[in-house]
Parts: structure tokens; C-alpha cells; sequence
């Protein structure tokens, strides 16, 4: 039991001792497998369970009813952890997720574009025609002014989510990698400055290039960079050394570079979200960047991965590139 759970025997013989460690929206599952078991129906129930130590396991839990020698009806459970089962399963109901939104995201951009280019000329003529006027309105000229700003904006977003889809034509060719992060840093310098963040690397020197595009590389770490500047902005001015800690190692015949800080991590139940387009827990309009669901549009069209989750009080994100060349 210790080793599944973190509490010993003695703890875990005192009454209903699991019962409160169990997330609460599972309980209903529960106790429906529990009443169902009672009845001498086989039953099983998986739910999210605290270990001691305070994380979390998904447990699935087989019952049976069985009736000992004093005729006393008792229900025997059997604790098997599927924490390893669930996670493969939720990567990949989220991969499945992305690539449909990918698919919807890059459809739509392609339909809209068309109507907004025609908003844009016809505004662009518009102002043009004013501008020849003797005593052009003013307020007609604001006016006309908003519609081509705004169908520009319109445009900027509807490019994020033809880059969320996909990232362009061009084909891939080796990038050293120590470069795309020096340059993500030099170009974010400014916003680690403010934010008194400071980017530390542990790159090998022999780490093979990988095959991928500078600049929308780049992008993806200007993001993540970018992103955690944010969360250390939200802490308090004396925290301890803020850094970003960038590794990269060959794993399994890809680069796997990991970008982690420790800036208080992302909510639980925010994480299975983050990749999503315009997710965002930022206030209105401080959100920067393109966003992680561009970066994840980007590294999978490389014909890479990230993953992302909570560790040493921060966020690591994963992301395995493949290599240009045999080390
Ligand atoms: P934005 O930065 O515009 O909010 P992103 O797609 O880059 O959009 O990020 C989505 C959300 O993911 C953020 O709003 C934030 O809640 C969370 N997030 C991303 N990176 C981090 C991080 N390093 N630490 C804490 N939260 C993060």
C-alpha cells in the first residue's frame, strides 16, 4: 500500500482513511461502483486519487462482493494505478483535438480571407476617393480609418490561424540550435530585462543541428520565454533566482530541448488547455505573441512534439525536434 499510495499500513487501516483523498467529482462513480458491488454485482471505478505526498494518481478500482465464513457480507477492492494508461490517453484525445481544430483553423482562415481582402480594398479605395474631395468629413474619415485598421488586425489574427494549421511551404534544412536560442533571448531581451528574467542554457557544444526553420523556431521560444517572463511577473519582487533553464539532449534519435522555469506553474485543470487557439488566462490585451497553440502548430509541422507540465515549482515545456544528421 505504501508504495501505490505513500501511506503506510497502520494509516491506511483506520476507517474510510481513502475516502478523502479522492478528487470529489469522482465520488459520484464511486459510490455508484460501491453500491453496485454491494448488490453482488461485479463493478469497477477509476478516479483521481491524493497520494501522501500530495500528488495525484488515477487508480482503477475492481470490486467484488464476497461473503466470509460468519456469513457477513464484505466488499474486496483491487487498486490497479492506470496513471501511466490515462496520461497516454489524454496525450493522445489532445493530439486528436489539435490536429481537428489545425484542420478547422486553417479551412477558416481560407474562407475568410477572401471577404476581408475585399473589405480592405474597398475601405483603402474609399479613403483614397475622400481624400480627393475639397471638404472631406472628418468623421467619414475616422470612420473609414477603424474599418482598415481593424480588417488589418482581423488579417493579423486570421494569419495565426493559417500558422496553427500549418507554418508555410518552405522546407526544413539544419539549425543550430544554441543560435535559434541565442537570437529568442537577444530578441526578447528587452521583455527579460523588465521582468529580471535571465535565460540560462546547457547546450553541448557537439549537439547535432536539427532539422527545422530558424525563424518560426525562434518564434516558439520567444513565446515560451515570453510566457515566463509573465509568471514571474505575477510573483513577488524577492523571489529567489528567476530563470529560465534551457537543455538539450538526443533522446531516441530526436533532439528533445527542454525549456522549464520555476514561476509557480500552470493550474491543473488550465494545462489540458493551453495548446488550444486563443487560450488564454491574461487579461484583455496582455496576451503576447502568437501563442502556444501557434508554437504547437509549428513544431508539429516540423515533425516534432511539445508536451508541457508542472515541475520544481515551475513549468517544463518538452519539445523533441528531429535531427538533421547522424552525431
Ligand atoms: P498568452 O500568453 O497570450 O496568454 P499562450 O498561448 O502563450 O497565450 O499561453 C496560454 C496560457 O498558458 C497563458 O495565458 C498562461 O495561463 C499559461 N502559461 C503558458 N506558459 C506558462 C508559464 N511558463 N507559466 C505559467 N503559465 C503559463
Amino acid at each position: 500500500m505504501f508504495g501505490l499510495t505513500g501511506y503506510t499500513v497502520e494509516e491506511a487501516m483506520k476507517d474510510g482513511w481513502w475516502l478523502s483523498s479522492i478528487d470529489r467529482s469522482d465520488m459520484v462513480l464511486l459510490h455508484d461502483a460501491l453500491g453496485r458491488a454491494i448488490t453482488g454485482q461485479a463493478a469497477t471505478a477509476t478516479f483521481r486519487f491524493r497520494r501522501k505526498d500530495d500528488s495525484w494518481i488515477w487508480i482503477r478500482l475492481l470490486l467484488s462482493r464476497h461473503v466470509d465464513r460468519a456469513s457477513v457480507p464484505e466488499v474486496i477492492g483491487i487498486w490497479i494505478d492506470v496513471t501511466h494508461e490515462r496520461a497516454l490517453a489524454e496525450q493522445l484525445a489532445q493530439a486528436n483535438k489539435l490536429a481537428q481544430l489545425g484542420e478547422m483553423a486553417t479551412g477558416m482562415a481560407h474562407e475568410l480571407n477572401q471577404p476581408l481582402a475585399a473589405i480592405s480594398l474597398a475601405a483603402e479605395n474609399a479613403q483614397r476617393e475622400i481624400a480627393r474631395l475639397d471638404h472631406p468629413s472628418p468623421r467619414l474619415v475616422r470612420r473609414l480609418d477603424v474599418i482598415v485598421e481593424m480588417a488589418g488586425r482581423a488579417s493579423e489574427l486570421i494569419d495565426h490561424m493559417r500558422v496553427f494549421g500549418r507554418i508555410g511551404p518552405e522546407s526544413s534544412g539544419p539549425v543550430d540550435l544554441a543560435e535559434v536560442v541565442a537570437k529568442a533571448a537577444s530578441l526578447i531581451s528587452g521583455k527579460l530585462r523588465g521582468t529580471m528574467v535571465q535565460v540560462r542554457t546547457d547546450l553541448s557544444e557537439t549537439l547535432p543541428p536539427v532539422l527545422g526553420r530558424t525563424v518560426p523556431l525562434e518564434q516558439v521560444l520567444i513565446n515560451l520565454f515570453s510566457n515566463a517572463c509573465d509568471a514571474y511577473a505575477t510573483l513577488a519582487e524577492a523571489d529567489a533566482a528567476r530563470e529560465i533553464i534551457v537543455k538539450a539532449r538526443v533522446a531516441d534519435a530526436m533532439m528533445q530541448v527542454s525549456v522549464a522555469d520555476r514561476a509557480g506553474g500552470i493550474p491543473h485543470a488550465v494545462l489540458p488547455q493551453i495548446f488550444q487557439p486563443f487560450f488564454t488566462t491574461k487579461p484583455v490585451g496582455s496576451g503576447t505573441g502568437p501563442g502556444l497553440s501557434i508554437s504547437y502548430g509549428i513544431i508539429t509541422e516540423l515533425g516534432g512534439t511539445i508536451d508541457v507540465c508542472n515541475r520544481d515549482g515551475g513549468v517544463q515545456f518538452i519539445i523533441h525536434l528531429p535531427i538533421a544528421q547522424a552525431p
